[in-house]
């Protein structure tokens, strides 16, 4: 095991903890004396920072805030709301969320600092992961260097670590494979849903991937959930390790990295390790609030405790994780974990017959068929005024009509038996849409009027 921050990952999970409290009472403290919107939020709940002894207290005490609050805040005080917390000439650059949800983008500015810690977060999560100074390094997550700080936090932290990095995000995926022959990349970086597409495009050219990128040694992925036998799959295929990790836009960077161990091992999912010297991580039950046992899934809340511009305290992420407790990897490592390839977001969530559905658990069924290439969720009533749900397949060309007619049942009977709604398959008839960052398989149609998208970035 080759440790990144020898000092902290040499810690016990207790001494960790007990690091990890420290910082974050003098996080709180800071930010009642300097910033306006913690401290006006704080004194009506009737809180102040002296209170807050242990984790119980800052469970009990300290309000939980979600996206509706920072988009008044900056409504009041435009343009980035009295979080902002430094003066604007402090700022070196802004990033704003993607905002699908149609309710409005969040802003978070960043000082220097900030940019340095945003780098700082991946280099823990690329070391594990294998790169070093030098390795060849594609980055073909979209949008790097842009509005959204997970993907540009990767670049800083490449070049903290003094990678070769190639950015190939905005290349079509012609060009990217031709880039990837030509320069034979020793890591990737993308999405579940553009690893499959790259995987269809080397078929389509009669490449095997391991064969073609033979120095390949690691693929990181974010934004997904998959499954086991997909993620084994690739592996077999790219001749390589499948590692994950979780960042977001309001925590600046990267939250939770798997380490060399990576995302599946002996058919089993594996561990992203929080890096809980850098943001205090919560996964509670949704409905009590109370925090998850081992192997519980609850939602992420988020505190940022090592920014200095747009700090986050208590912010309810909408995503759903499991949690595993630290120094439970094989690699001794401290740190808490959530459980890899099932990171999704509570309002990806369909309720189709009054089940939780699940797009992931669907994907999970659906990308372990290598026949298929993609497909399209689809819930409506039908003209009985039933629910029905619908899925749209796309099958790769060279699939056989008897097999894609033995696929339909198939389908229908593990769908039902997986997520206990039963679904239709039907066939697409046409190239359904590709995704190369933020996928958005299903509509629901049921809301008349306005046609919800699932599966959208916050
Ligand atoms: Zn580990």
């Amino acid at each position: 095991m080759a440790k990144y921050n020898t000092l902290v990952e040499s810690l016990s999970p207790a001494e960790l903890k007990a690091l990890q409290w420290k910082k974050l009472k003098y996080h709180l403290d800071y930010l009642y004396k300097n910033n306006g919107f913690y401290r006006r939020l704080w004194d009506s709940k009737g809180t102040h920072p002296d209170q807050i002894t242990g984790p119980e207290k800052f469970r009990e005490l300290v309000p939980i805030i979600r996206k509706t609050d920072l988009l008044n805040d900056q409504q009041e005080n435009p343009p980035f709301g009295s979080r902002i917390g430094v003066k604007p000439v402090q700022l070196a650059g802004v990033y704003w969320t993607s905002g699908t949800s149609g309710i409005g983008q969040e802003l978070y500015g960043h000082t220097t600092a900030d940019t340095l810690y945003y780098g700082q977060t991946w280099t823990h999560g690329l070391y594990w992961q294998g790169v070093r100074r030098g390795h060849r390094f594609f980055n073909s997550f979209p949008g790097s260097v842009g509005q959204l700080a997970g993907p540009d936090s990767m670049v800083r932290g490449l070049m903290l670590l003094g990678a070769n990095a190639f950015h190939i995000g905005t290349a079509p995926t012609e060009d990217k494979l031709r880039h990837m022959k030509r320069f034979s990349p020793e890591h990737l970086a993308t999405v579940p849903a553009y690893l499959q597409r790259l995987t269809a495009a080397c078929e389509e050219k009669g490449w095997l991937p391991r064969e073609v990128f033979p120095e390949l040694k690691s693929i990181v992925l974010a934004t997904e959930a998959y499954s086991i036998p997909w993620a084994e799959h690739m592996e077999e295929i790219w001749g390589c390790r499948i590692h994950e990790m979780y960042g977001s836009t309001q925590q600046g960077g990267g939250v939770a990295f798997t380490c060399e161990v990576g995302s599946v091992k002996d058919s089993q999912y594996s561990q992203m390790h929080l890096l809980e010297h850098l943001s205090y991580i919560e996964i509670l039950d949704p409905l009590t609030r109370e925090p998850v046992k081992e192997g519980e899934e609850g939602e992420v809340i988020l505190t940022a405790f090592s920014r200095e511009a747009s700090s986050l305290v208590r912010f309810a992420t909408d995503d759903k994780t499991v949690y595993l407790p630290g120094g439970t990897c094989s690699c001794g490592r401290p740190f808490a974990s959530f459980l890899a390839g099932n990171i999704a977001r509570y309002d990806d969530m369909l309720k189709i017959k009054m089940v939780n559905v699940w797009p992931a658990a669907i994907e999970a069924v659906l990308f372990t068929y290598p026949e298929i290439a993609e497909y399209q969720g689809r819930v409506c009533f039908n003209e009985a005024g039933q629910e029905q749900a619908i899925l749209t397949i796309e099958y790769k060309a060279d699939v056989p009509a008897e097999r894609r007619l033995a696929l339909k049942p198939e389908l229908e009977t593990t769908i039902r038996s997986r997520v206990g709604v039963f679904m239709e398959i039907a066939e697409a008839q046409s190239m359904l849409p590709r995704f190369e960052f933020k996928v958005r398989r299903w509509t629901d149609e049921r809301k008349l009027g306005r046609q919800r998208v699932f599966y959208t970035a916050n």
